[in-house]
């Protein structure tokens, strides 16, 4: 069982305090205050029929995110629909407490993903290891409560989400995550990008690749990005953070960024096979990303997201696979 234990009132997170702005055309952006921290993950509001939360932020998360909600007027009653691009808590962790508080709300997510938002043990657990322990895992994104399994659907590429006079086309982008998709508003031609670009948060303005285990694949993420280029026609909406415009200029990053930081550990493991070493040597490989940076960048907020031990280690583990499924 999910232990519902943790801090009862962890003390970064903020209750009633909330940040909505507009996103996109029918498309409000809700800041999570994910631990504490402004402008590092969003939940979406498709305005629409039936509306629709695309992401929902951590446990910890909850409070500001039904404030931001309520703020916009919403009744328990209204959400018809919440969407999440994946299952990793920053994104998903609060989906159980939000389908309690929006009782009438079908909850969506890749076929591979819901297994683990009806029963989020396992989930937890391999969590806890890429966070570094259990109580850092519950200080950071609180316990997940599971999701009643009638109201969850599975979804895979091709499928439409329909939200009455608008709908969300179902795009499978695995490469963070084996079961990471994206969504293609019909209403404004924005695409939800998950983590499938990375990180890019929009004070400082450089698009830093995640890359934690368990299931990075960098051909996989590379040929997903090319998918939500060809889709995107408008805005890309990052779950970290907010909307960005220059869509084909982020692909670009994206992909190139993407591909180098996989260069950079593979011959990084030729040197050794001590991660501290292998995570020094992408640090000091990819420190130029954020040179031009408009803002001294913050990196605690991205690091808070993905950190660099946790990219090196996902990035190890691919190779590794790799070499073993090559024999
Ligand atoms: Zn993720």
């Amino acid at each position: 069982m999910v232990k519902e234990t943790g801090p009862a009132a962890p003390p970064f997170t903020l209750p009633r305090m909330h940040e909505t702005f507009e996103a996109g055309v029918g498309l409000t952006a809700v800041d999570t205050r994910m631990t504490g921290r402004t402008r590092v993950t969003s939940a979406y509001l498709v305005h629409a029929d039936q509306l629709a939360l695309i992401e929902t932020g951590p446990t910890t998360s909850h409070e500001p995110v039904v404030a931001g909600l309520e703020s916009l007027g919403l009744q328990p009653d209204d959400l018809a629909h919440i969407v999440v691009t994946h299952i990793h808590l920053d994104h998903a962790g609060g989906v159980g407490h939000l389908a309690e508080r929006f009782d009438k709300a079908t909850v969506w997510v890749h076929e591979r993903g819901a297994p683990h938002l009806a029963d989020p043990a396992r989930l937890m657990s391999s969590a806890a290891r890429v966070y570094g322990g259990e109580d850092r895992l519950m200080e950071l994104f609180g316990p997940m409560r599971p999701v009643p399994s009638d109201r969850l659907r599975s979804v895979g590429e091709g499928d439409r989400i329909d939200l009455g006079n608008r709908s969300l086309d179902v795009l499978y982008t695995p490469g963070h995550a084996s079961h990471h998709v994206s969504l293609v508003d019909s209403g404004s031609g924005a695409v939800f990008t998950g983590d499938a670009l990375g990180i890019h948060l929009p004070d400082v303005r450089v698009l830093r690749p995640a890359t934690p285990p368990p299931d990075i694949d960098i051909e996989a993420g590379v040929a997903s990005i090319e998918r939500i280029r060809e889709r995107a026609q408008s805005l890309l909406m990052f779950s970290h953070f907010g909307p960005v415009e220059a869509v084909e200029e982020l692909c670009d990053i994206a992909t190139s960024r993407l591909r180098k930081w996989a260069d950079i550990v593979r011959a990084a493991m030729d040197q050794t096979d001590d991660i501290d070493r292998i995570t020094q040597l992408l640090v000091e490989g990819t420190a130029a990303e954020f040179e031009d940076a408009p803002s001294p960048p913050d990196l605690e907020r991205y690091e808070i997201l993905s950190s660099m031990k946790a990219n090196a280690e996902g990035l190890v583990r691919y190779w590794t696979k790799r070499a073993e499924a090559a024999g």
